[in-house]
Parts: structure tokens; C-alpha cells; sequence
């Protein structure tokens, strides 16, 4: 039979070639700069359905983000004052690849940078099946330590979310503090997968030679969720087998509308607020989906983490460089004390600001994560990792996780019991022949659980110097000083 015989046949085979033809077109994304003088522009594009939570700040009061050719007419037609600063991602980050291909060779590992961890195959970063890969390396050479992965659900398309506890005696639910770790809610931001499972192969790696590690390993269960859009981080794959994939949200075909929901809109707590801080239209990269948890993909979390019950946790993403806390909708944060307490603490090394999106960005974001982590009493972050851009050269990964892993550590102890010293003075004149005193205020700053038998000691490192026995505080409940 020839294929004319027959016109539905042939009607059909049209069609199939028209539609992989479109399928086979990449969306075109430009980077563009807009003027925040007026304070209010953020909020407005958020308001459009652009999705500028990953905006750079520029010194000329500018802030810069990726649009499509859609949103980006949308914004010409509203004469919105832009500058088009990359016409092409794509074009740019060839030639980006290129340029890095020398630094990469002198690319170096510092200690906070895993044996374990290296680069992937899809622009430096693991892919969706590489990163399955590493979770089986992970059991096999520390079996003790960590369990087999498990699929806590399945995606819209159907593969699995995969996640893997870290602990001792790992099959063993044990009476510990518990904390969690996610990444990839956002299919184009690699760093927030790299950041994590770095930090894992370094928990793991260092659990012998390093007491700390030892101890939070033993007395914690951290559970790792590394890739929670699978879709979406797939689909980047099969559109940039080489890194520089854009798309953002999962891969719901929506009824054959626009595809995909943010899935860090689709949360319940201030679900759709209002329309301003997500975008009821499946067109928009913030789309927040039907209802609150449409998706399988949020859904597999809320119920994973009714089981667990974490004390903290982070949601991470990438790429503005700033550690986001609860609340994403509204304009001030809940427990500012204590979160702020934290990220002081363990974002001093890396630099990194932190507060609520309304006070650092200029704009409130609703149905996160880490709003719906706060409400049911997780202390949630969302950390972006710093980055020039999604897809940065291969030769800042590296760095970049490195500089992530101390906050990941500190996260992990506070779901616990973590005793800082606050302050210390001195009572009297430290003179040749004279006795004084010194007062040592502790802390235990973490929530979990008390801190027990809490014992501080004083040595000296010069000669002539008599100290007095260790002092013993007792224990001291979460969240209370001592001295
Ligand atoms: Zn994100």
C-alpha cells in the first residue's frame, strides 16, 4: 500500500512530522537588564508571570534575569525600559564552554570539595541517570552510612524521586534529630543538586577521620532528596545534552496548554495568596498548577517529610547568592531571631546575604517550600547558590559547592543539640600572682534537643598559668544559654 492510498494514513504522518518538528525547536531565552529605581518594578514583573527570583542586582540599580522572546515582547509592548544583554543563552554559552576549556586544567580541589564529587557529563554538572550512578557509589563503598536509594514517588512522566538517608545504622529509624536536604525543585539549576551531593560524599568521606563528622552522623538522620523535578531535569538533557538547558518548571502538558507548573509555586501554605506572587497562566514560568500539591512531584515531598518530621532543613536552588528564609509571601519573616541567628553563623565564611525575599529582592513569592516547611515546624531555608548564571562555567563548580558545605554542616547540627560559646569575660585583674576569673556564656542554639552534661574546659597554651578544673553546666534545653 502506498501511504496516499490511504489520506488518514497520511494525514497522520503529517502531523507526526510537524509536531516533532516543533518539539525539536529551542526556546530562545535572552538575559536583560531593567531599571528597580522605581521600587515597585520587581513585584510588577513578578505580577507578569516573569520569574526573576534568580535576578542579579547590578551596581546601577539594574537587575538582570533570563526571559523568552514571548516575555520579553510582552515587556516591549508595555515599553517597559530593558537592555538585551545576551540576545542568545545558547550562543553564549558555547562560546562560554569554550573560553572555560583552559581553566579548567587548572582547576583545583580544595578540602571541602569531595573525592567522591566531580564533574559530570551535561556542562559539568550529573545528569538525572549520573546522579542515580553516585547514589549506588555512595552505598557501595560506605554501606554503613548511608542507606540504598529509595523512590519516595514518581514524577508526572513517571521516574522516580530518588533519596537516600545518612546516618549510622542507616536502615535503623533511630530516636535522632532529623534533617532534610532537596535540590533541583528547578529543572536549569544544576548547582542546587552539585551542592548537595558534594556535601554528602564529604559527610561520608570524612566520617572516620574527623570527630565532628563522626558525632552529627551518629546522633542525626539526614535524609537527601537530590533531584526533585526529574522531568523537567531530563528534558534539559534531551535539549542540551551539553549544559545550558533553561526550562524551569516540570513537564505537566497542562490539558495541551502551555507545559509545566513551578513546582515552587504549587506548595500549600499561601498557595495562589494572591495573583501577584504567582502566575495563575500555564504559559508562565511561575506557573502555580490547578490546586496546591497537583503535582506529584510536591505531593512526594509532603508526604515524605510527614514521615520523617525534620527540625531544619534546606530547599536549595541557585543562583543569586543569598540564603532566602521563610516567609516567601509576605513582607516580613517569621522567628527572624533565630533564622537570622543561624545564617550569621554559618554563612560567615561565604559572604552570602540572607533575610525574606520582600526585604532583600523586592518582591513576595507564594506556595514555596519553605514557606509550607516553616508552617508545619521545620525550619526551611532556601539557599541559592551563587553562580554567573544556571549554567556556570565548569571551572567555578568547584568553588562553588565548596563554599556551601560549612552552612550545610551547621544546618545539619542545629536539628539537634549545638552548643556555641556566646561570649566570655574576665572577672578581676589577670596580673603575675593574681587569680581571676572567667565567665563563659554558652548556648545550646539548636531545636531539636537538649544538650547534655555540658562540660566546658579551659587550657592554657603558655607556662605559669594554673587553671581551674573543667566546668560542668549540666544540660541545657534547645534554644537556652548558659553560663
Ligand atoms: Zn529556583
Amino acid at each position: 500500500m502506498k501511504i496516499n492510498d490511504h489520506p488518514a494514513l497520511y494525514l497522520f504522518i503529517l502531523f507526526g512530522l510537524f509536531f516533532s518538528e516543533m518539539n525539536s525547536q529551542e526556546e530562545i531565552y535572552s538575559k536583560i537588564s531593567v531599571s528597580v529605581i522605581e521600587p515597585s518594578v520587581p513585584q510588577q514583573l513578578v505580577a507578569l508571570g516573569m520569574a526573576i527570583d534568580h535576578y542579579e542586582h547590578n551596581e546601577n540599580n539594574t537587575i538582570s534575569f533570563y526571559v523568552t522572546q514571548d516575555e520579553l515582547q510582552t515587556l516591549r509592548d508595555l515599553k517597559i525600559d530593558l537592555t538585551v544583554e545576551i540576545e542568545d543563552y545558547s550562543v553564549f554559552y558555547r562560546e562560554q564552554s569554550i573560553s572555560d576549556s583552559e581553566n579548567l586544567i587548572d582547576m583545583t580541589r580544595n578540602s571541602t570539595v569531595a573525592n567522591g564529587f566531580d564533574l559530570g557529563s551535561m556542562g559539568g554538572f550529573y545528569t538525572y541517570n549520573e546522579i542515580a550512578g553516585k547514589l549506588d557509589e555512595m552505598k557501595q563503598d560506605y554501606p554503613n552510612l548511608i542507606t540504598t536509594k529509595i523512590s519516595i514517588g514518581t514524577s508526572i512522566e513517571g521516574r522516580d524521586i530518588w533519596m537516600a538517608k545518612i546516618s549510622d545504622n542507616p536502615n535503623i529509624n533511630e530516636n535522632e534529630p532529623v534533617v532534610y536536604f532537596d535540590a533541583l525543585h528547578h529543572a536549569r539549576e544544576p548547582l542546587s543538586m552539585a551542592t548537595t551531593i558534594n556535601y554528602m560524599f564529604w559527610l561520608l568521606e570524612n566520617y572516620e577521620t574527623d570527630g565532628q563528622v563522626k558525632f552529627l552522623v551518629d546522633h542525626r538522620e539526614i535524609y537527601f532528596v537530590p533531584v526533585v523535578n526529574p522531568d523537567g531535569y531530563e528534558y534539559n538533557r534531551q535539549t542540551n545534552p551539553n549544559g545550558g538547558g533553561f526550562w524551569r518548571k516540570n513537564r505537566n502538558p497542562n490539558d495541551g496548554n502551555c507545559v509545566g507548573v513551578d513546582l515552587n509555586r504549587n506548595y500549600s501554605f499561601a498557595y495562589a495568596n494572591n495573583n501577584s506572587c504567582s502566575s495563575p497562566d500555564p504559559c508562565s514560568g511561575t506557573y502555580r498548577g490547578e490546586s496546591a500539591f497537583s503535582e506529584p512531584e510536591t505531593s512526594a515531598i509532603r508526604d515524605f517529610l510527614a514521615v520523617v518530621a525534620p527540625k531544619t532543613a534546606f530547599s536549595t536552588h541557585s543562583t543569586s547568592g543569598s540564603y532566602l528564609m521563610p516567609y516567601g509571601f509576605d513582607t516580613s519573616p517569621p522567628e527572624f531571631d533565630i533564622y537570622s541567628e543561624w545564617a550569621s553563623i554559618f554563612l560567615s565564611e561565604n559572604d552570602y546575604p540572607y533575610g525574606v525575599t520582600f526585604q532583600m529582592l523586592g518582591y513576595t513569592s507564594c506556595g514555596t517550600t519553605r514557606d509550607f516547611m516553616h508552617s508545619e515546624g521545620i525550619y526551611g531555608w532556601t539557599p541559592e547558590i551563587d553562580g554567573a548564571g544556571f549554567w556556570p562555567p565548569q571551572s567555578t563548580i568547584f568553588d562553588l559547592v565548596s563554599e556551601n558545605v560549612y552552612p550545610m554542616f551547621y544546618n545539619s547540627w542545629i536539628a539537634g543539640a549545638y552548643v556555641d560559646i556566646q561570649s566570655h569575660k574576665l572577672l578581676g585583674d589577670a596580673l603575675p600572682g593574681e587569680s581571676f576569673s572567667l565567665v563563659v556564656e554558652t548556648k545550646n542554639v539548636g531545636v531539636g534537643a537538649s544538650a547534655e552534661n555540658v562540660t566546658v574546659a579551659i587550657e592554657v597554651s603558655v607556662s605559669g598559668v594554673m587553671v581551674s578544673p573543667p566546668v560542668n553546666y549540666g544540660n541545657i534545653e534547645a534554644r537556652t544559654r548558659a553560663d
